[in-house]
């Protein structure tokens, strides 16, 4: 029950305490229309009080002028009155039987001169509460009443009887009106009896009803009060519980929850305010988790781009000290020998062919570079043209194959019918260059298989070496700028080249993979 009531919501609840006011103000009514009813039917019974005994002192008047008068019509005048009381005393026998029929004790109170809007009142007041103490006393001082009204009537009749014999008794005369005048003043201090009670009874009614009202009017006023008290305070309570909830979860106290007093729509909104609570602590840990793992990302970038900093201006450094090394011992040589010649052709050839390289070097680390400038500012343009991708291949092949040699390694070019497309040659030029100068570099002086072919509508190139291969955990990242699965100091690079290959096939709408197993050999194959 209570807790039925607590999840009962706010305008139910509100209607329960208005519904409850009702029926008590109902009940007020209702006590007060009963005892409004019933001062009026003790008000009608003290008034049929009044009938019965004028009518009793009439019959005596009645009798007396009788006594006097001798008149026939005074002694009927005495009969009539006498009806009044005689009516009244059938209705209480009546009344008085375990099943009265009401219509015989009507007729008698309207024999007994009662108002007939009266006459209901009085039965259902005599039928209700015979047996409060003053009614019951009240109707048994009119029981004695009528006791004494019959032998009232048995005596004026004996003195009507005395008085119409011709020649009267005078003794039996003297003594009928001894006992009617005794009857008399025993009837009229039974009267008097008798409207005490009822005067007596009806005020002892009257400070009942009143108390009675009083009570209910009370009842109803606490009630009201105390159910207008509880609702209100529930609702104050929910409601600050809430607020005190939602501040501090503003305060970012994610973990603080509102007291759920009741299933209402406040209980629903301080559910629901514990429920943002719970979400918001949780994004808030994801957000805090993600911006963690942020900012180790970005301190590892910052670690990478100041390692490749100082590889850079390493990898930089070393061509330009080898040229300067060269220059210093040609100047040395010019010095000592003077204005004859002295180097050979062949020998001047080779010096040119070695500045060259060193030359060529670093054009492709500042290409590179500069590359990955473009790439990182969105700068990075192609500029397809139709184009055949095996005579490519065979001329970057052919390019390296001197080389190759010198590290003692072969490179062979496997390529069936020309593969035809649209493509940029000078960027897929530099695909295959990366590819091949890894090879090389990777490969351990091995052979370099590279393959070209077509498969559906794709061209695929295909270079694999036999050197010191790639460990799982390092396939996928080395395509990442920067990145690199060797040692500075092992063999020297950027790593740049696989970042800017994959962004060229990327670009041409191709994909490329790496096969590899450490210390097997590698195999990367470009689609495009
Ligand atoms: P760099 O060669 O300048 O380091 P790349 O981007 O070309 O940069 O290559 C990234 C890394 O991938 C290299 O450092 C190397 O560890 C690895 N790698 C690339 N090609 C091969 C290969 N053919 N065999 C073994 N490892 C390779």
């Amino acid at each position: 029950m209570r807790n039925s009531w607590k999840d009962l919501s706010i305008a139910k609840k509100l209607y329960a305490v208005f519904g409850v006011m009702a029926v008590l103000i109902a009940g007020e009514l209702l006590t007060l229309r009963f005892a409004m009813g019933t001062l009026s039917a003790v008000r009608a019974f003290v008034g049929g009080e009044g009938s019965w005994s004028k009518a009793q002192k009439n019959a005596a008047f009645s009798l007396h002028r009788y006594g006097l008068t001798r008149d026939e019509a005074d002694y009927q005048a005495f009969l009539s009155y006498l009806k009044v009381p005689e009516g009244d005393h059938v209705a209480r026998l009546e009344l008085q039987k375990k099943h009265p029929d009401l219509a015989v004790a009507r007729a008698g109170f309207l024999a007994g001169n009662i108002q007939g809007g009266d006459i209901t009142k009085m039965i259902d007041l005599l039928r209700r509460f015979y047996w409060a103490p003053y009614l019951s006393r009240a109707i048994e001082v009119w029981a004695e009443a009528d006791g004494l009204l019959a032998m009232f009537r048995e005596s004026g009749k004996e003195y009507h009887e005395l008085l119409s014999s011709r020649v009267p008794d005078r003794a039996r005369l003297e003594e009928a009106l001894h006992s009617i005048r005794v009857l008399n003043n025993e009837l009229t201090s039974v009267e008097d009896e008798f409207s005490r009670v009822l005067g007596e009874g009806s005020r002892w009614l009257e400070r009942v009803i009143i108390s009675l009202l009083f009570m209910a009017v009370l009842t109803a006023e606490s009630v009201g009060l105390t159910l207008t008290f509880l609702t209100s305070r529930s609702i104050s309570k929910g409601l600050s519980e809430i607020s005190q909830a939602a501040n501090a979860i503003g305060h970012g106290d994610f973990i603080r929850t509102a007291k759920v007093y009741s299933g209402d729509e406040i209980g629903q909104v301080a559910t629901a305010v514990n429920r943002m609570g719970g979400l918001l602590e949780k994004s808030y840990r994801e957000l805090e988790f993600r911006v963690r793992e942020r900012t180790a990302e970005l301190d590892k970038a910052v670690r990478v781009r100041d390692e490749f900093l100082s590889v850079a201006s390493h990898e930089l450094k070393t061509p330009l000290s080898s040229i300067k090394l060269q220059l210093q011992m040609r100047k040395k040589a010019l010095d000592a020998g003077g204005e004859s010649a002295i180097w050979s052709a062949s020998e001047f050839r080779k010096m040119v062919a070695d500045d060259e390289k060193q030359f060529d070097r670093l054009n492709r680390l500042i290409d590179d570079m500069l590359d990955v400038s473009r790439l990182t500012a969105g700068k990075f343009y192609l500029k397809p043209e139709p184009m055949e991708l095996r005579a490519l291949v065979q001329e970057v092949v052919d390019r390296f194959s001197i080389q190759a040699r010198a590290g003692g390694s072969t490179l062979s070019l496997e390529a069936g019918a020309p593969v035809r497309g649209q493509w940029d040659w000078y960027r897929l030029e530099q695909v295959v260059t990366n590819l091949l100068t890894n090879a090389m570099k990777y490969g351990e002086g091995r052979p370099i298989q590279v393959t070209v072919k077509a498969e559906g509508q794709k061209a695929v190139l295909i270079v694999k070496d036999h050197g010191i291969g790639i460990a799982p955990s390092d396939q996928s990242r080395i395509f990442e700028q920067f990145e690199r699965a060797v040692s500075p100091n092992e063999v020297s690079g950027l790593g740049l080249g696989l970042y800017i290959t994959k962004q060229i096939v990327v670009a041409h709408g191709g994909s490329i993979s790496v096969k590899s197993e450490l210390g097997q050999g590698s195999e990367f194959r470009v689609e495009i």
